[in-house]
């Protein structure tokens, strides 16, 4: 009998070590027990696709390999776009000697429904939750934007978790698997926690400052940036699971909406705020159009998402995503290459979010290890993307105001500058008229032809000098001129040569009597008056016979005269106090008559006529 057990034994060994080496072909078992810090379990697990749906957890148990298990070969499981839903094995046991709880974390915030279950080796289910994104948030075994689920392993025993993940509609995300020890569980959410609150607090500093920023200045673009980096925040605070645990729990569906609606809202944020950032209108208005029209597709195509379309809202927005950031960085690279100093201040702010994302997927994809670098390249990069674009803002608003203080320095200037050619114009129309005045004064006190004072002003000038005369007693000389025999000059020698004579005579006149007191005067035709600033009638005789002497001397040959040429008769009257001439008239008769005397007088002579006291 003893050899039945031992065959029995011996058979049942073998045939252990035979399940044990087939399960090994699969995946090993993990030891538990001795787990250092944190283990990614993508490249442990076995995977099992269950497209029809068909499965539960009493087959998987009951069939185990029968089934078709692969082993992943995917450092973190990823299913993208999939219609199945996907089973994941793994198996755990623990050698050492006390019972130990390990975590595992599906660090996927996003992960539609998590269906957990924890086998024993009799095939039992000793531990099981049903949770997932599309659940309320307390259907999580741990509170965290995570799903973590505790895994308790007795002393000496193996335990086969299974995983069921399903989707809404058909799109998976990367799901990385990790399994940890409590103490590295806390220590990782702490550090998480840490980095996470330094990061949304850096961009909640930055969205109040700048909003404060825009109500002080008004600056329409700063007003887009709080938009362009609110809409960031929604974004990454959903994405990250934090919205979720925090602003709607109970709220599975909307919390689900709200994903690709924030990415629409968000991509036509960047779109508007990048187009006013770099001045696209101004400088590309084509390309902004196109900027702003593949924008729009991105929002549009979010909005099937309030219906409950999940998946094919990601097939429409991420091509056109990924469209719209080519288009971006290259709109960026070409302003920059023309010189702009924003658009290059925009692609390094780009640039340093692309490495971050590029070294976040290198991490995902295998390529780049684990570790604090990799894990929040992401935020890091964005936060350094968005400090940028502030600075950039500040540079730009600077540019305005130094822009218009120099439009305005210009304006002043122009104004200035046209204030005083004006100044200068008028000064000039000034002058003109000043003179045109002078000159129309002139013309209108003398006689155009001889330019001697005309008839008028010797009635003004005269009657002045008699009303002074009479108050201070002063003699006053007043001689009338008449050529004679004008008329048979103008007859003999036609009118134009009368004129002549008429200006010489009158030239004459001026060359002769040029004392301060002289006035000259043309009272009509060929006669002339003659004011003298003399102060006895023999002196005012004297000058007039010079005079007469002198006109005579000219030798202006008048054939039809008794004297041959040219001469003139006068009649000088002088008065003192001149109460018997009351008036300018009375004296111009006075002078008139004594002229007519010399023309009775053989013409070609002076007349006096006194009215002074001693003669
Ligand atoms: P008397 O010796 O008596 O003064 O003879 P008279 O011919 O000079 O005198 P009268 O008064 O008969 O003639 C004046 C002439 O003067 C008439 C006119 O032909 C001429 N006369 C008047 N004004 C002008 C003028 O502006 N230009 C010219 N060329 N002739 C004028
Ligand atoms: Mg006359
Ligand atoms: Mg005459």
């Amino acid at each position: 009998m003893p050899f039945l057990p031992v065959t029995v034994v011996g058979f049942a060994r073998w045939l252990l070590a035979l399940l044990c080496l087939v399960s090994l072909s699969a995946q090993a078992a993990i030891e538990v027990g001795t787990l250092p810090g944190e283990l990614n379990l993508g490249p442990h697990v076995e995977l099992l696709e269950d497209a029809g749906r068909e499965y539960d957890i009493e087959q998987l148990t009951s069939r185990g390999d029968a089934l078709a298990w692969q082993a992943s070969r995917q450092e973190i499981l990823n299913f993208s776009f999939s219609r199945s839903a996907w089973w994941v094995r793994l198996r755990v046991e623990n050698a050492s000697d006390t019972t130990v709880r390990r975590l595992l974390e599906l660090a996927m915030p996003l992960h539609d429904y998590l269906d957990a279950y924890v086998v024993d080796a009799q095939g039992e289910v000793v531990g099981q939750w049903l949770t997932g994104n599309r659940r309320d948030f307390d259907s999580r075994p741990i509170t965290h934007r995570t799903f973590v689920l505790p895994i308790r392993v007795p002393a000496g025993e193996a335990r086969q978790v299974f995983l069921r993940l399903d989707t809404h509609d058909g799109l998976f995300d990367a799901t990385p698997l990790y399994l940890m020890g409590d103490a590295s569980f806390l220590a990782k959410a702490q550090r998480e926690l840490m980095a996470f609150s330094l990061y949304f607090g850096a961009l909640l500093a930055l969205l109040i400052y700048n909003l404060l920023l825009y109500v002080a200045t008004r600056e329409r673009s700063l007003l887009l940036y709080v938009a362009y980096l609110g809409s960031f925040f929604v974004l990454m605070f959903t994405a990250r699971g934090f919205a979720f645990q925090h602003w709607w729990p109970t709220l599975p569906t909307f919390n689900n909406q709200m994903v690709p609606i924030n990415i629409g809202i968000f991509a036509f944020m960047l779109a508007i705020f990048s187009n006013s950032f770099l001045s696209l209108r101004q400088h590309m208005p084509r390309t902004a159009r196109v900027l702003i029209a593949v924008a729009g597709l991105c929002l549009l195509s979010s909005l099937p998402a309030l219906l409950g379309h999940y998946a094919p809202v990601f097939r429409l927005m991420i091509p056109a995503a990924i469209v719209l950031s080519c288009l971006l960085l290259g709109v960026a690279a070409w302003r920059s290459l023309e010189g702009d100093t924003l658009a290059r201040i925009y692609l390094v702010a780009w640039s340093v979010l692309l490495i971050g994302v590029a070294l976040y997927f290198l991490r995902v994809a295998g390529i780049l290890p684990y570790n604090l670098v990799t894990e929040y390249a992401v935020q890091v990069g964005s936060g350094i993307e968005f400090l940028l674009l502030s600075l950039g803002l500040a540079w730009k608003i600077n540019q305005f105001k130094n822009e218009k203080l120099a439009a305005e320095r210009a304006t002043l200037e122009l104004q200035r500058s046209l204030n005083e050619r004006l100044e200068a114009q008028v000064q000039q129309r000034t002058r003109e008229l000043e003179r045109a005045n002078r000159r129309l004064t002139a013309l209108a006190r003398t006689d155009p032809l001889t330019g001697l004072l005309n008839r008028r002003q010797f009635h003004e000038l005269v009657d002045q000098e008699l009303q002074r005369r009479r108050r201070n007693g002063q003699p006053l000389l007043f001689a009338v001129m008449d050529i004679d025999d004008f008329k048979s000059y103008n007859d003999a020698y036609g009118h134009q040569a009368g004129d002549e004579v008429l200006l010489r005579v009158a030239t004459l006149l001026q060359d002769h009597f040029r004392r301060a007191g002289d006035r000259l005067f043309r009272l009509g035709g060929e006669e002339f008056g003659l004011l003298l600033e003399v102060d006895t009638l023999q002196k005012g005789k004297q000058l007039l016979e010079g005079y007469r002497e002198a006109l005579q001397g000219l030798g202006i040959s008048h054939r039809a005269s008794r004297h041959g040429v040219i001469t003139a008769s006068f009649g000088l009257v002088a008065c003192q106090g001149c109460a018997a001439v009351p008036d300018v008239q009375s004296l111009y008769h006075l002078a008139d008559k004594a002229m007519y005397e010399a023309k009775a007088s053989n013409r070609n002579r002076v007349v006096t006529c006194s009215l002074l006291s001693g003669d």
